[in-house]
């Protein structure tokens, strides 16, 4: 037998986004928030963090991935807010109907609105078309730190690292304190993907190398791992004569990541293929109405605080809409990337209100200015000393710079 429910506000994941999303929809005033998460506990990707960086900017504190978790999770038990855990959505549709699977059965619950905070998942060596063989010893970065720190089990003694992203980098750190010897990072870009402090304390700080411009271009081995074949890239080609055999039992991918959207896409959501996440307004919602997203499922995030801050406003923004306040229906202005800059968010904007913009860069450079402009008309200009593809930019828009916008167009001068 299925169950049926109707519900004001459903919030699809128990990360930080879902979390942060939950706490502000009750404080804004909407009573009736359900939470789901397909894991037993709450929490997402942050339970398996355990280092510390998390919080710097919210709480003024290093804490560690666990400890900033369960400040969230201490916030949605304190307003008594109702969560299902060991629960998946399976599916949802335009209309906002849900199918629900636990133990307990199939439920179909019918939201007024929908916040989607699912996060992403790493890209896997299917997903990169890894060259060579296909031997045990290949685990994507995450899957090793959820092995090493939730289940307490060792995957490899001589690592070698593809791809220089933030969990590639932690897992560096993470292996050699483990008692594992890393022999290097190797990365196909010609500057680094993680964040500029995880490569000092986590590759500099442990003498652990890493070689720009390089890539795997043979796995070797049977059943285990036995070394790698990297190779100098150029204009994504390996260069002949750079080859060289590294021998190691694991190698550990690190090559970024992709939101979970799979429900979106079912559900008719819009999506933006710079980000892989929804198209969103200024209010977070998406292109179906009553339907929000935030997080890494709309887009990577390098900092959990701004996860945090950017699922505060969804679950504001949601409320609001439950109470009949929705913005979406005002002659919107249409945001764009332009030169310098990979994507940007939202990517409408009603101009009824302040907001800020979301972005990266395409490269890394020194001393430039992100520039949004109505035509030619400056709106904002942000002075940056350091700009870097890892690092998201973001910048304040006030409404009264916004009369008469049609379409803002940001980039990098
Ligand atoms: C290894 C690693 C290291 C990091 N280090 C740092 C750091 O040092 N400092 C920092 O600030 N940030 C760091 N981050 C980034 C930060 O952790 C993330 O940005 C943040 O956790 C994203 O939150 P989220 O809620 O969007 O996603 P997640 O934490 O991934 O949560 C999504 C949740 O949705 C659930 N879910 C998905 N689909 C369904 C479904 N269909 N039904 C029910 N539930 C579902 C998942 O089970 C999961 O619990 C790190 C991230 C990683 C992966």
């Amino acid at each position: 037998m299925i169950h049926e429910m109707k519900r004001d506000l459903v919030i699809i994941g128990g990360g930080p986004a879902g979390l942060s999303a939950a706490a502000a929809a009750r404080q804004a005033g909407c009573e009736d928030v359900l939470l789901i998460e397909r894991d037993r506990i709450l929490g997402g990707i942050l339970n398996q963090c355990i280092h510390d960086g998390f919080g710097l900017h919210r709480y003024g504190e290093a804490l560690t991935g666990p400890e900033y978790a369960q400040r969230h999770i201490d916030e949605i038990n304190d307003l008594n807010i109702e969560t299902l855990m060991g629960t998946i959505v399976l599916s949802m549709d335009r209309e906002r109907d849900l199918t629900v699977s636990s133990r307990k059965g199939y439920t179909r619950i019918h939201a007024g609105a929908v916040i989607l905070a699912m996060g992403c998942r790493e890209r896997t060596a299917g997903a990169i078309s890894l060259p060579g063989t296909r031997p045990s010893g290949i685990y994507t970065a995450g899957a090793a730190q959820n092995f090493i720190n939730l289940q307490n089990i060792m995957v490899g003694r001589h690592i070698v690292i593809l791809g220089s992203g933030d969990i590639g980098l932690i897992m560096a750190r993470r292996m050699t304190l483990e008692g594992a010897r890393v022999e290097a990072v190797f990365e196909i870009l010609p500057y680094a993907s993680g964040l500029p402090r995880n490569i000092q304390q986590c590759l500099n700080d442990y003498d652990i190398p890493l070689h720009l411009s390089t890539s795997v271009i043979e796995v070797h081995g049977k059943d285990r791992l036995t070394g790698v074949t990297v190779a100098e890239i150029k204009n994504f080609k390996p260069l002949p004569g750079t080859e060289r055999f590294v021998p190691c039992d694991t190698l550990l991918l690190s090559v970024g990541l992709i939101p979970e959207n799979e429900l979106s896409s079912e559900a008719s959501v819009k999506l933006e293929t710079r980000t892989s996440g929804a198209f969103v307004d200024d209010t977070f919602m998406t292109s179906v109405p009553g339907v929000f997203s935030c997080g890494n499922v709309l887009h990577v995030h390098d900092l959990v605080d701004h996860v945090s801050e950017e699922a505060s406003m969804a679950g504001e923004f949601a409320c609001k809409y439950l109470a009949g306040g929705s913005s979406r229906d005002a002659g919107p202005i249409d945001i764009e990337p332009n030169d310098g800059v990979r994507y940007v968010l939202p990517q409408q904007a009603s101009g009824k209100s302040d907001f800020t913009l979301s972005l990266r860069v395409t490269e890394p450079s020194r001393n430039r200015a992100v520039w949004v402009r109505d035509g030619d008309r400056k709106v904002v200009r942000k002075k940056m000393v350091r700009l870097h593809p890892a690092e998201m930019v973001r910048v304040k828009i006030r409404k009264d710079k916004l009369e008469n916008a049609k379409k803002l167009e940001v980039s990098v001068e």
